[in-house]
């Protein structure tokens, strides 16, 4: 696929940098189950986070397509540890956010000094979210948030979240607002969730009874909703980038254990049948990969997008499971093994199809915007 010299060489850098800086720290990070917060630093000084973000807050203020090839990058050395490199969190600031909001929250943030989580999804609202019980109600000068949020990427290794509530249940989708808590504020517990992929990243279940300051309040009250939406267009560009990275770093290990590893006296990759899966591995990863710089490109152009999007998340994740599913075959026994990476890559795929809204919900959308339902 054709990129400008300028995209070819941002690829480089940020390939050298997943080489140098995320590669040597999966293996204590997956088997931990801790993410290594100086990763972060470490990027922010590399100019790696924020990457589309304002160059006032010590964003890059690149295009798109220079995040979704950043993501790719990391993700296709590992998506838990790159999924700590572009938060939601910092997205939505520099949406929305105060400027007393950004010089406190966003710099820091972009600087790598500290973490962002995004706490909307609930234990009875997932893809409903106007079913959201979490609710903000006046309480002294600020407001007491009461409730709970489930799987809440980074929480238990960020400084603060931005957190989706209720401030009017009867007004439903024009009655939601969002709030930055401070991950240390009294009456704010957060804990650990094990899961199946995405080990070197942490996820947090949070129990929520505290008081926040009127200026913890982020945007209008009552305007979450078209924030968030709007923040999804760019999250699903950005999460289908990440689905094509575990599927080109699974790719990767395929081919190369294909050609290396023999049966019978002879190549694996010399029997018709595992060429066959290589060129319908190949063929998924370049449509998705079509369909994530297609998008990315029409966001920058200023065009709406949300349809692309939509169709990238669900194209890019879709080949993300197929493809690590192929690896597995390849693999066969060596990849059962949980220190192998396709393993990893295999698990970490799991997810692209539930995660930034269930590619059930992203058919719904394409169908409401084609104007099929
Ligand atoms: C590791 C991980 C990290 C996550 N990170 C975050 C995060 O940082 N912040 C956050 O807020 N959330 C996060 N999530 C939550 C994620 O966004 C939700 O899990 C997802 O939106 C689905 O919600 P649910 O799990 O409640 O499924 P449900 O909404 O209960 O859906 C169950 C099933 O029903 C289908 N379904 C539901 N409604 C419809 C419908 N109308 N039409 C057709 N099918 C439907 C779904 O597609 C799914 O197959 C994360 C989840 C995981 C697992």
């Amino acid at each position: 696929m054709l990129e400008s010299e300028e995209e070819t060489q941002f690829r480089d850098v940020c390939r050298r940098f997943a080489a140098k800086e995320i590669a040597p720290r999966i293996d204590a990070a997956e088997r931990t189950g801790v993410y290594p917060r100086e990763l972060r630093k470490i990027a922010g000084k590399a100019g790696l986070l924020g990457i589309t973000a304002p160059e006032e807050f010590g964003g890059a203020g690149a295009p798109m397509v220079f995040q979704c090839i950043a993501i790719e990058e990391f993700a296709s050395v590992c998506a838990g540890l790159a999924s700590g490199l572009n938060g939601l969190g910092a997205r939505m600031l520099v949406r929305v956010g105060t400027g007393a909001q950004k010089e406190r929250y966003l710099k820091p943030t972009l600087a790598g000094d500290t973490g962002s989580a995004f706490a909307m999804t609930e234990p009875d609202a997932g893809s409903d979210v106007l079913a959201l019980r979490t609710t903000a109600k006046p309480e002294g000068n600020g407001w007491r948030i009461t409730g709970s949020k489930l799987y809440a990427t980074g929480a238990p290794c960020s400084d603060y979240m931005i957190v989706v509530a209720y401030t009017d249940r009867d007004k439903r989708r024009d009655g939601l607002s969002l709030f930055l808590v401070d991950t240390d504020t009294e009456g704010v517990e957060i804990h650990k969730m094990d899961k199946l992929g995405h080990r070197s990243m942490e996820t947090g279940a949070v129990f929520l009874d505290c008081v926040v300051p009127a200026s913890a309040l982020l945007g209008e009250a009552g305007q979450a909703m078209p924030n968030i939406m709007e923040l999804l267009e760019e999250g699903r560009i950005t999460h289908a980038a990440r689905s094509l990275g575990v599927a080109r770093g699974a790719l990767d290990l395929a081919v190369d254990y294909a050609s290396q590893r023999r049966t019978f006296g002879r190549k694996i990759n010399e029997y018709q049948i595992i060429q066959m899966k290589l060129a319908q591995m190949l063929t998924e990863f370049r449509s998705a990969k079509l369909h994530v710089y297609d998008s990315a490109r029409q966001y920058d152009a200023g065009a709406p997008t949300l349809m692309e999007a939509c169709m990238a998340k669900l194209v890019a994740s879709e080949a993300a499971v197929s493809i690590t599913d192929q690896g597995m075959r390849i693999f066969a026994g060596a990849g059962y093994i949980n220190e192998s990476p396709i393993n990893r890559f295999f698990r970490d795929a799991r997810l692209y199809p539930i995660s930034e809204g269930t590619n059930e919900i992203q058919m719904r959308t394409i169908c409401r915007l084609a104007g099929i339902m």
